[in-house]
């Protein structure tokens, strides 16, 4: 493999996520972007929901009975000679610990908003780890078709909210629940929409000059090229190097069910959104595309076949070629790692991945000793990627083993959990040394998950004493941690990456601290609440 082509192969590749609040349009956005893609060939194939055709995974009762699905897939297919990754994140707000590692292993995100709800809770917690990692951000507005916000209120709340600078591509021509077709804020055009039924193709759509439109759309093309025109004089010009620097986000609008605004949502993500870029390693050093393979673990993932209980663990290549077969050594351990068996996930289907290149998620099959944020790489010279960055926990819970003679295996499988992230595993000095674990989560499903796994995977029932901690901050000096145990409403919980939390069981007991010991250091974590 000549190392020209894994550059030209990284150049052709788009690796993106969708993030948002549930019911914005997630799941219908992706088909309506794979249906576009020519990837599959009726909607609802790809994400299952109730009456929709295919299921992606049931792999859990908890999640049958829920109705929701805690597992995540990698949609991998063309659009105009590019080769598009994207990879879903879960719906469910408990989960999106596991979103947050998602972001971590794409190049750019595209922000689903409900047209009527604007920027909602969900969105502005994940949108936070996105400005964390300075990650490129496109701002789709969507269901446009139903009555909802201003246009221009939108962008004025993302601006306020999120510190992004609103730069208009397209804009709506007609207000909310009255969609006529966007505006080509770069040219002027009207791409104008006849409606398709139920959704189940691609949006017919013509496309109207400046003049046309200004004729037949009257009243509303003018609306539409006033209000795009005062974004973009305040600032909202197209400047894609601001995108790129996650300072500005490209805003579109549409209607995902309709396929409405999705082929612009494509085109900009092929012409203009980053391609893979060399990752910087621990030391700072960035990996070049070029340099011999690398990736890392994002996720680990237990039972997505309902027949027998695998596990995969998806890594993202940052550099190299991958080839099916190679051997390559895992950095965490030393241990050379065969790749014999590798997928490419695809909704529910799985085919085996001979190749892959930067930008890529490949599937590693039975890869037990693989844990997420490990390193995978290839060659003499050894490479680690820094550590996947942990959510701020809001949930807190002591775990013990129910059958206190299988207090050994207990610990195992909590460690198995630990692993793959279903759920962080902490330390605290006041509960003694003894090893007992406080598991924290972002949101109560993440125990759900766990007791369950516990139960039925591993045979180690637990039982779990909630803690009322609803307040985190990060402990900048450890020298202080006494201050903070000496509170009987507060204490300090370890992380096993050395972190250390201090938890509060409200406002008031940070409060009274602070006042007590003006000097102590807290800092805030991302996605933290409270
Ligand atoms: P998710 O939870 O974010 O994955 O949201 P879904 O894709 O399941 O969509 C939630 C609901 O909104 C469903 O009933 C969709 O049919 C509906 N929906 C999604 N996009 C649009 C849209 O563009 N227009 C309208 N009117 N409804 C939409």
């Amino acid at each position: 493999m000549v190392a020209r082509d894994v550059l030209y192969e990284a150049a052709r590749r788009r690796t993106f996520a969708v993030i948002s609040h549930p019911d914005a349009g997630k799941s219908t956005l992706t088909e309506a972007i794979a249906l576009h893609a020519k990837a599959i060939t009726e909607a609802g194939a790809v994400h299952g929901k109730p009456g929709r055709r295919a299921v992606v995974s049931d792999w859990m009762r908890l999640e049958q009975a829920r109705g929701i699905s805690v597992t995540s897939a990698v949609l991998t297919f063309s659009y105009r000679d590019i080769l598009i990754n994207l990879v879903d994140t879960p719906g469910h707000a408990d989960f999106s610990e596991d979103t947050y590692r998602v972001v971590s292993a794409v190049d750019s995100v595209v922000m689903l908003l409900d047209a009527a709800k604007g920027l909602e809770s969900q969105t502005l917690r994940l949108f936070d780890v996105c400005r964390a990692q300075g990650i490129p951000v496109i701002t789709f507005v969507n269901k446009w078709d139903r009555p909802g916000r201003d246009a221009l209120e939108l962008c004025d709340e993302l601006a306020a909210r999120t510190g992004l600078q609103p730069m208009p591509l397209t804009w709506p021509v007609g207000p909310a629940g009255d969609f006529h077709g966007v505006l080509d804020c770069r040219d002027g055009t009207v791409v104008r929409y006849l409606r398709t039924v139920g959704g189940a193709a691609a949006a017919r759509e013509e496309r109207l000059d400046p003049t046309a439109a200004a004729a037949q759309e009257g009243a509303a093309w003018s609306v539409a090229r006033e209000e795009a025109d005062l974004l973009a004089d305040s600032g909202g010009g197209i400047g894609l190097e601001r995108f790129l620097a996650a300072e500005a986000s490209p805003v579109l609008f549409g209607a995902a069910l309709l396929n409405q605004g999705v082929r612009q949502l494509l085109d900009f993500l092929v012409d203009s959104a980053p391609a893979p870029r060399p990752r910087a390693d621990v030391t700072g050093q960035p990996r070049h595309l070029d340099a011999p393979f690398s990736a890392f673990v994002f996720k680990v993932q237990t039972g997505m076949n309902p027949a027998h209980r695998d596990q995969v663990a998806f890594a993202r290549v940052c550099s190299g070629a991958f080839e099916r077969g190679m051997v390559v050594t895992n950095t965490a351990t030393g241990r050379p790692f065969a790749t014999k068996y590798v997928q490419q996930a695809f909704g529910r289907q799985r085919s085996t991945v001979d190749v892959a290149y930067p930008g890529d998620v490949i599937g590693l099959v039975n890869a037990t000793v693989l844990r997420v944020g490990d390193t995978l790489f290839a060659g003499a010279v050894p490479v680690r990627f820094p550590r996947l960055p942990s959510f701020a926990p809001a949930c807190f819970a002591v775990a013990r083993p129910a059958d206190i003679s299988r207090a050994k295996q207990f610990h195992r499988a909590i460690a198995r959990l630990r692993a793959e992230g279903i759920v962080q595993v902490m330390r605290s000095q006041r509960r003694g040394q003894g090893g007992i674990p406080v598991l924290a989560a972002v949101g109560p499903m993440q125990f759900e998950v766990a007791l369950h796994r516990m139960e039925w995977e591993f045979a180690s029932p637990m039982t779990l004493e909630h803690l009322a901690y609803t307040v985190v901050r990060r402990l900048v000096d450890p020298g202080q941690r006494p201050l903070v145990d000496a509170g009987w409403r507060s204490e300090v919980l370890e992380r096993e990456d050395g972190t250390e939390l201090a938890v509060f069981a409200s406002q008031i007991e940070l409060a009274v601290l602070q006042r007590l010991h003006p000097h102590i250091e807290l800092d805030h974590l991302v996605g933290g609440v409270g």
